[in-house]
């Protein structure tokens, strides 16, 4: 399939990276391709970011019926333009389309238009530590119809944004608040797909946490109202003495990228690290035996973020002394090494696309 390109007449420039926010400033392109029954994906087009026109009664702004998902290109010292796994990012888009009954992308072809409206628009990609840019590959059902079906038309696109470093205040510890009313997923739904009804269903308990001070919802399983599942949009990492523990995926979490990537490089360091159910209780007497020495989410905008305090109705236990545990630390740094090209990609991660 050829893809059309129309290039933007814009002389628009990229603020200073110091001045970049996350996901408000847009690149100058977008790559757009529409599904129908009858031809497949087709119309594949690289144009100028612009609005889309969809009836009021398209399909994904009645049902939901969406998915996304979330990765970075990031610049090294000597200007190549890095991608970090992309390609395990299409093959859970497609394992999302599966499960919401959307047709799949043939992951080559997405890819390489990827790149290419990546190269167009490389001044986007702001070149210090810390700052990348993101992209955001999405798609929505776009039937006029309110009965409740899958929809038979999609249109898939991507958009970039150019993002600021996560942690230019600093590399700290977030306090985090379990919610004990509020359920992010249930197994047997849709909380492992990137879908955006999730989003939307997290708010509330969002919004509660915000109000009582903390950054982010620790959420626990929805059936025994137990089991750790994820922290806010971010797996969740719990690093004992003895070793470290992630939940494992029963289906109601999101299978992480950043999540695999640890998992992987702990046992490459010879670390013990398990994937299995761990309890909030488990977690309160961990701190209690003073087994607790370190936890993390990870997730691809943060990478890795340290959590500082963990309040449970009316308890709460602090980790650490304040400051980043060196378990997180090591991560964050082994991570954004490879992700910058400061240390040789040993893992096959890294995909050089200038
Ligand atoms: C995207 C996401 C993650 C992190 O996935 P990465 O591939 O590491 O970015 C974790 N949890 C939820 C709910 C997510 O949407």
């Amino acid at each position: 399939m050829e893809i059309k390109v129309t290039r933007a007449r814009t002389d628009r420039t990229r603020p200073a990276d110091t001045e970049l926010g996350f996901g408000t400033l847009f690149t100058d392109h977008m790559f757009v391709m529409d599904y129908s029954r009858e031809k497949g994906w087709h119309n594949p087009e690289i144009k100028p970011y612009q609005d889309f026109l969809l009836p009021p009664s398209a399909m994904v702004l009645h049902y939901g019926q969406a998915i996304f998902e979330g990765l970075k290109a990031y610049k090294t010292e000597d200007k190549k333009i890095q991608l970090f796994r992309a390609r395990d990012n299409f093959e859970r888009m497609n394992r999302s389309a599966r499960g919401m009954c959307i047709p799949e992308l043939d992951i080559d072809f997405v890819m390489d238009a990827m790149k290419q409206l990546i190269r167009m628009d490389e001044k986007w990609i702001p070149e210090s530590l810390g700052t990348s840019l993101y992209i955001r590959p999405t798609i929505i059902a776009t039937d006029p119809f309110l009965g409740v079906r899958a929809s038979f038309t999609y249109k898939f696109f991507i958009i970039l944004s150019s993002v600021g470093a996560y942690y230019s205040e600093g590399f700290n510890p977030v306090k985090i608040w379990v919610s004990k009313d509020h359920v992010r997923a249930v197994r047997g739904g849709v909380g492992e797909f990137k879908t955006a009804g999730n989003y939307a269903a997290s708010l509330i308990a969002s919004e509660k946490a915000v109000q009582k001070g903390y950054a982010q919802v620790l959420w626990l399983d929805a059936i025994e109202r137990k089991y750790i599942e994820e922290v806010g949009a971010m797996n969740i990492f719990f690093v004992m003495k003895d070793e470290i523990v992630t939940p494992e995926l029963t289906g109601s979490i999101l299978p992480g990228i950043t999540r695999f990537s640890v998992i992987d490089l702990a046992k490459k360091w010879g670390m013990k690290i398990a994937e299995r159910k761990i309890s909030i209780d488990d977690v309160f007497d961990a701190h209690a035996k003073g087994k607790l020495v370190d936890v993390f989410g990870s997730g691809t905008a943060a990478v890795i973020s340290p959590v500082g305090e963990i309040r449970y109705g009316d308890r709460a236990i602090a980790i650490g002394d304040g400051t980043p545990g060196e378990t997180a630390m090591k991560f964050y740094n082994a991570l954004t090494d490879i992700q910058y090209g400061k240390t040789p990609d040993t893992e096959g991660w890294i995909e050089v696309i200038n």
